[in-house]
């Protein structure tokens, strides 16, 4: 009895057995290599079409009908894709979604990024999402992303990933100097204007001016066949150079760039590519744009997802008119597969002990998010969650409760609201963080397996 009628926390680790810390083991090795491999949402994206594929999952474009156990993906402007499996169910039944984000906090460079300032050539940027700019001085950085040319070409970059290619990075002030600075707010010491990044520093002998930006973009066009004003029509990004690693004696953690949100992203790709035979159709949609609102044609409040949906019901029933849509959407249910702020012994004065996530003790399942008196949240009904803590308790799935945060220190959101606003029952369901939105952000290992189990089940329910 009083084994049951108290809630005790408990570290997943502790008494494991070898063949499940095996299985976590072997997981958190192919994550790790996805990080490395997906550091922006068009990367991510890619390499999530070419698992889907692996996996026997086909465009959706071609199909002409679609019945149970069939296969399918689409994606939305090379950022964002969504994929299908086809339930026994009829599709007016609804289905099971689990949404979670491929983009995350970076540098994006402006436009017109290049410039010179007393010999140094520097590349200028635009934060993209929640960052502390600070984080982002002094470390590694790689160039990613895609310039488009006039005639539609476009060229791929990637520099400072392979270990003989240059970096990039922010020099911040030497300590001796700082001193105005230390007293300073955070908010005023770092300005984004002073993100500019270096990009190099030999004089081209026969430019008239700006012998270094000129020497650069030079080198820049007979690479890439780029010019200055191919800027404009790209999206170049800057992250961490660095490989996602163990982290701990006990390699019990993995510090690395992106696990917001693409550690709920590769779970729940993993989850539908498993995912053999669900009784509802299973859905994995992985969005872009949560950092910044989730907003445009990319993002969870673009209608995208819903015409992609009328496009399977109407394969799968053959009678299709909107109401079968709109039934589906009524009766689908969604987790919100995004990552939460876990408790950090450091901190202790932003959480509140009870409530808090805490590292490798499961799964998170946030009945709301927000901030303040739960504004801008999506609040899951009781009788959801009571339906998903089954669905977890019964597949052996090790979860617990999370908020972000002492309720009037601050807040965030995630797509659950958005899908929630289709009519759709959401709870936020994701992997505890620490350094959340930083440039190496910490997730356990038994977490991230946790996230990919209890996706799993919750797609086969
Ligand atoms: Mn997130
Ligand atoms: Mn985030």
């Amino acid at each position: 009895m009083s084994e049951n009628l108290l809630y005790e926390r408990k570290n997943g680790f502790l008494g494991i057995d070898e063949k499940l810390k095996n299985k976590i083991d072997d997981f958190c090795e192919e994550y790790k290599n996805a990080l490395d491999m997906g550091k922006t949402e068009r990367e991510f994206c890619s390499m999530s079409v070419q698992l889907l594929e692996n996996a026997g999952f086909k465009n959706i474009e071609g199909m002409t009908t679609l019945s149970a156990g069939d296969k399918v993906f689409a994606v939305n402007r090379g950022k964002s894709v969504v994929a299908f499996v086809i339930g026994k169910h009829p599709i007016t039944d609804g289905v099971n979604i689990v949404g979670a984000h491929i983009d995350s906090p970076r540098l994006d460079l402006k436009p017109w990024p290049l410039f010179e300032d007393s010999g140094i050539a520097f590349l200028k940027t635009h934060y993209y999402g929640g960052i502390r700019k600070y984080q982002w001085y002094n470390i590694p950085l790689a160039l990613h992303g895609v310039v488009v040319k006039k005639d539609g070409t476009a060229i791929n970059i990637v520099i400072g990933e392979d270990e003989n290619d240059p970096i990039f990075c922010i020099s911040d002030l030497l300590p001796h100097l700082a001193s105005k600075y230390s007293a300073q707010k955070l908010s005023e010491a770092f300005d984004a204007e002073k993100l500019n990044v270096i990009a190099g520093n030999i004089p081209f002998d026969d430019a008239d001016k700006e012998k270094v930006k000129y020497g650069i973009m030079k080198l820049i066009s007979e690479k890439y066949g780029v010019t200055e004003t191919d800027f404009m029509s790209s999206e170049l990004e800057l992250v961490p150079a660095f490989k996602a690693r163990d982290l701990g004696f006990d390699r019990s953690m993995i510090a690395g760039y992106g696990h917001d949100d693409r550690v709920c992203a590769y779970t729940a790709l993993r989850a539908i590519i498993d995912a053999t035979a669900p009784q509802k159709t299973a859905v994995c949609l992985l969005v872009d744009k949560e950092e910044v609102g989730s907003m445009g044609n990319t993002g969870m409040q673009s209608r995208h997802f819903e015409n992609i949906l009328a496009k399977v019901c109407s394969l799968c029933d053959a009678s299709y008119n909107e109401l079968v849509l709109r039934e589906c959407l009524s009766n689908s249910e969604c987790l919100s597969a995004d990552v939460g702020g876990a408790f950090d012994p450091n901190f202790p004065e932003v959480f509140e002990k009870n409530n808090s996530a805490y590292i490798n003790q499961g799964l998170i399942l946030t009945k709301y998010t927000g901030a303040r008196g739960k504004s801008g949240s999506s609040d899951a009904s009781a009788e959801f969650v009571a339906k998903i803590r089954n669905i977890f308790e019964e597949n052996d799935v090790l979860w617990q409760t999370g908020e972000l945060g002492r309720v009037d220190i601050g807040g965030g959101g995630t797509i659950a609201q958005f899908v929630a606003n289709l009519d759709v029952d959401v709870i936020d369901c994701g992997v505890p963080l620490l350094g959340m939105h930083s440039p190496n952000e910490v997730a356990g290992k038994f977490d991230v397996y946790m996230a990919y189990k209890g996706y799993k089940a919750f797609m086969n329910s």
